[in-house]
């Protein structure tokens, strides 16, 4: 029971903590140190910043100047919060690919694209973790399978990659079935979002809830 506590303490703290970098990339430079409010500057109390929690008891509004947050950290706090103790227990290649995987949707979630650097690093633990029971004809199939869509761009080459890479770790079907339960997820997604907005949908931090719902299942991604 405890073990679950910790892991659904430290997910949503690194949920926080990568929120926070991946925005802060789009701010201007320099910023404070310290978290801050976009809309006053004001620097965030400790007690602004407990993830899950201070969202709601703010009821999502800056302690000094009333300006609205962005819901999208609290979010993906929620889903770490979640997504943490659905890891414990799970193969280590399993673990390192979804530490990685929210990383690079936290970047997709502000950015629309994220650091190739970070996912190369990540792949290559992933891969070692993996490395005696690699699917190299799952992976040669996806990063086929791919070229086509990317090129259209119907698909980021960044999501393309991951897909590769999950097909190198975990297999074609698996991967398949995390495929179709996050275009379905993306697909509810886009039908529940206000019509007037035309921004894209980022599909990386899309594929980390499928992922989770799936491992949730005890079907292994
Ligand atoms: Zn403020």
């Amino acid at each position: 029971m405890m073990i679950y506590l910790v892991a659904s303490l430290l997910g949503t703290c690194w949920a926080s903590f990568v929120m926070c970098q991946a925005w802060r990339s789009t701010q201007p430079q320099p910023q404070p140190a310290r978290s801050y409010c976009p809309a006053c500057r004001t620097q965030l109390v400790w007690q602004d910043n407990i993830p899950v929690v201070s969202f709601l008891v703010r009821r999502g509004r800056c302690r000094t100047c009333r300006a609205a947050i962005d819901p999208l950290t609290w979010y993906a706090e929620v889903v770490g919060a979640i997504g943490g103790p659905v890891l414990v227990g799970q193969p280590p290649a399993v673990i390192a690919f979804a530490i990685l995987l929210s990383g690079l949707a936290a970047s997709d979630a502000y950015r629309y694209n994220f650091t190739d650097g970070w996912f190369w690093l990540g792949a290559a633990v992933c891969v070692a973790l993996a490395w005696r029971e690699l699917h190299w004809w799952p992976a040669l199939a996806v990063l086929a399978a791919g070229a086509l869509p990317v090129a259209l761009h119907k698909l980021g080459d960044g999501d393309w990659e991951v897909i590769t890479l999950a097909a190198l770790l975990f297999g074609l079907t698996p991967i398949l079935i995390w495929l179709l339960t996050g275009s379905g997820l993306g697909i509810i997604l886009i039908l529940m979002r206000k019509s007037d907005t035309n921004q894209q949908m980022p599909f990386l931090p899309v594929l980390l809830v499928a992922m989770f719902t799936l491992l949730a299942h005890r079907i292994h991604v």
